[in-house]
């Protein structure tokens, strides 16, 4: 059996505990991982500002970026074998899991080539003063990353904070801690130096806490639930450093009469059950005209139909979800639909020759929801996709405010106009019009409003969260 150690100081450290990693598909354990606590997050902040000290504080843009790049080959050398770990890991189908590892290696790409772009600027002010900006990094980035897309997750919030220079310490989720260690050993191999990338396995409450109260951090980009990320907020607060929380949604998908149907479907249907529903930005919540309402819950429920949920290594549409306490949680919100007497249009089914052990839930569609049950305020995090139904622009708008979180939107309509005023009126980091999700791209910034979350990932605009401004003024006279 494989004991996973931590990552702290470019050497692989072990905890006096362990945790078990267990397979989703089959419910058997993998392997160990090193559960640790405040003495380890001691010790990888330790090395993490010493790193800061040493060549990496003076390494120039330029090479940093070349250390992404690297480390954006080296993921593309072993996508089969960083895939095939997420996919036991996690119990990701290997085509998601394969397609994650893209994702994370065009991160650690897109951020490298960022490198020697962000730039101060030179600002008029009085005469006999020069004023100048630099952008320099926090020093020490702590890293809370959720299950669900631990590859990505990790590239998204680790490679724009190495490129503006600061060291980081990640702490991954215990259920999916084994593609964090892969990446660490693959950095190493890219040359960062020792004490530049830490990483600190076990569990939130003990490793997670300790690392974001630490005194020696600069900044926390925490990615995960509402309710640990309020605890992230208040840890923040007593070191008064800035933090980036990425939480929950519950986003809607907005469909018109005059939408082009099928293509609204084919991708609502995608967007829910892709990871098993088990995605922060998936559209939970299907918003349909009236007078197509019967019609396209009826496309949606044939698509829901042909859903066939298998194994990892099946490959099929789904695969099981992370862990029985998760599966558990989604058959409550099934169990309360039945309960409150509302519709179960849909169920896809289960393929052949399932594992016993594993945790399997079917992709399920639920009709005429009422907008203020459970069902579309919470975030159920399974593949679950509840319809509701709306007269018009100000009834879906309403509709689609009227839940505590904000991160995500689709529209689906032929009519510019009334894409464009959707878009400025809803309540979201993002909208998408005649489209979701757009194949996750990297380029495009992303975060939440209200109960979301706050501060931006991906995109350029990531970088800024990652330096501080510094303001120099010169008084050398005319
Ligand atoms: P979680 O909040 O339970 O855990 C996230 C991370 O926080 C894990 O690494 C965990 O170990 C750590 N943690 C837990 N308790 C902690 C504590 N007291 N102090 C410090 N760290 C602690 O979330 P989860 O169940 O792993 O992930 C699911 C949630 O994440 C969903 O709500 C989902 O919407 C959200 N999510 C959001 C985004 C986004 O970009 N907005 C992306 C993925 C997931």
């Amino acid at each position: 059996m494989n004991v996973h150690q931590h990552y702290i100081a470019g050497r692989w450290v072990d905890s006096a505990k362990t945790l078990d990693v267990i397979n989703p598909s089959d419910g058997t354990k993998i392997a160990e991982i090193a559960c640790g606590g405040a003495s380890e997050i001691d010790a990888a902040v330790a090395a993490a500002q010493a790193a800061r000290k040493g060549p990496w504080g003076k390494m120039d843009a330029v090479s940093r970026g070349r250390l992404l790049f690297k480390l954006a080959d080296l993921i593309r050398r072993d996508a089969e074998n960083l895939a095939k770990l997420e996919s036991d890991d996690v119990g990701k189908p290997m085509t998601v899991a394969l397609s994650d590892v893209a994702v994370c290696a065009r991160y650690f790409e897109y951020y490298g080539a960022a490198a020697d772009k962000v730039h101060g600027e030179t600002i008029p002010f009085q005469s006999g003063f020069t004023v100048m900006t630099f952008y320099e990094p926090h020093g020490v980035t702590a890293h809370i990353v959720p299950w669900n897309y631990p590859l990505q997750m990790t590239g998204r919030s680790v490679a724009p904070s190495l490129v503006m220079g600061n060291a980081i310490v990640l702490k991954p989720a215990e259920d999916t801690s084994l593609s964090a260690l892969a990446l660490a050993k693959l950095a190493e191999e890219a040359g960062f130096p020792p004490g530049v990338f830490n990483v600190v396995t076990g569990l939130g409450e003990e490793a997670g806490a300790a690392l974001s109260v630490h005194p020696g951090i600069g900044h926390i980009s925490f990615t995960g639930s509402r309710e640990v990320g309020r605890l992230i907020q208040i840890a923040a607060a007593r070191n008064t450093i800035p933090v980036t929380l990425e939480l929950g949604g519950k986003s809607p998908q907005i469909v018109f009469s005059d939408a082009p149907l099928e293509e609204a479907g084919a991708t609502i249907v995608r967007g829910i059950v892709h990871n098993s529903g088990q995605t922060c930005s998936a559209g939970s919540r299907v918003l349909i005209q009236d007078d197509i309402y019967e019609k396209f819950t009826n496309q949606l429920a044939k698509r829901f139909k042909a859903l066939r949920v298998g194994s990892a290594s099946q490959d099929l549409d789904l695969g099981p979800v992370v862990n029985a306490a998760q599966r558990t949680r989604i058959e409550g919100y099934l169990d309360s639909a039945r309960r409150d007497g509302l519709q179960i249009l849909a169920e896809g089914s289960f393929g052949t020759n399932l594992p016993s052990g594993g945790y399997y839930v079917k992709p399920t569609l639920i009709g005429e929801v009422p907008a203020e049950h459970a069902l579309a305020q919470e975030e159920i995090f399974g593949p679950v996709l509840v319809a509701l139904r709306f007269r018009d622009e100000e009834d879906a708008l309403r509709i689609a405010n009227g839940t505590p979180y904000g991160l995500v939107a689709g529209v689906w309509t032929s009519d510019l106009g009334r894409s464009m005023r959707l878009s400025r009126n809803i309540e979201a980091g993002q909208v998408f019009v005649n489209n979701y999700g757009a194949g996750g791209g990297v380029e495009l910034p992303f975060g939440g409003v209200r109960g979301s979350g706050f501060g931006r990932e991906k995109g350029f605009e990531a970088l800024y969260g990652f330096g501080v401004l510094k303001t120099v003024t010169i008084h050398h006279g005319l």
